[in-house]
C-alpha cells in the first residue's frame, strides 16, 4: 500500500464517535473501553444536562478510568445554525463545516484538534444527538472535515463524503 495511504488509514482510525443522550454513565465507559478511546472530544454545544455528564463530572469519571478529556465550546453545533438549516440536514452540514473553518474560535479549536491526531492515542467525539447517521449530526460533519484535511495535507486531490457503514462496502483505506 502506498504510504500516504496506510497513513490516512490509521489517521481515520483513530477518530471514534458516539452520543450520550440517554446513555448511562457506565454504559458511556463501557463503549469507551470498547472502542480502546484514549481521549474523548465533546464537542456540546451545550453541556449542563444531564448533570452526571457535565463537563466536570465527566472528566472526574474519566479520570477513574484513565481517558482524557477535551471540551471544544466552538466546534458544537450553534442552535442558530440548526435553526436556519431546520430539517434540511444537507444545507446543515454545509453550515456546520463553513462555521468550523471560517469562525476564527472555532477554526483555532480545529486546528488544535487536528494537531492532536500526532499521538498515537484513539479519540472519541462525542454530542447529545442518539444517531449513527452520518447524514444528522455535527460529530459525523467534524470528523468528515479532520478526514478532508487530512487527505489534502497528503496531496489528495477529491474531498470525501462520510458514508454510514451498512453503505461502506468499500474498505477504509480507499476514502
Ligand atoms: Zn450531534
Amino acid at each position: 500500500m502506498e504510504k500516504r495511504h496506510h497513513e490516512l488509514a490509521k489517521f481515520t482510525k483513530k477518530i471514534k464517535t458516539t452520543y450520550i443522550k440517554g446513555v448511562k454513565p457506565e454504559e458511556f465507559t463501557k463503549t469507551l473501553e470498547k472502542l480502546k478511546v484514549n481521549v474523548v472530544v465533546d464537542i456540546r454545544y451545550w453541556s449542563l444536562y444531564p448533570i452526571y455528564f457535565s463537563p466536570k463530572f465527566m472528566r472526574d469519571l474519566l479520570e477513574i478510568h484513565g481517558i482524557e478529556y477535551v471540551k471544544y465550546k466552538a466546534l458544537g453545533n450553534p442552535s442558530s445554525l440548526r435553526r436556519r438549516a431546520g430539517e434540511n440536514f444537507i444545507y446543515a452540514k454545509q453550515l456546520y463545516q463553513d462555521y468550523v473553518l471560517g469562525n476564527p474560535e472555532s477554526n483555532h479549536d480545529f486546528l488544535d484538534l487536528f494537531k492532536q491526531f500526532r499521538f498515537r492515542k484513539n479519540f472519541c467525539l462525542i454530542c447529545y444527538c442518539p444517531t449513527f447517521d452520518v447524514k444528522l449530526c455535527h460529530r459525523f460533519w467534524l470528523k468528515e472535515l479532520l478526514i478532508n484535511v487530512k487527505r489534502q495535507s497528503l496531496g489528495f486531490s477529491e474531498v470525501i463524503e462520510l458514508q454510514n457503514y451498512a453503505q461502506k462496502l468499500t474498505p477504509e483505506v480507499s476514502i
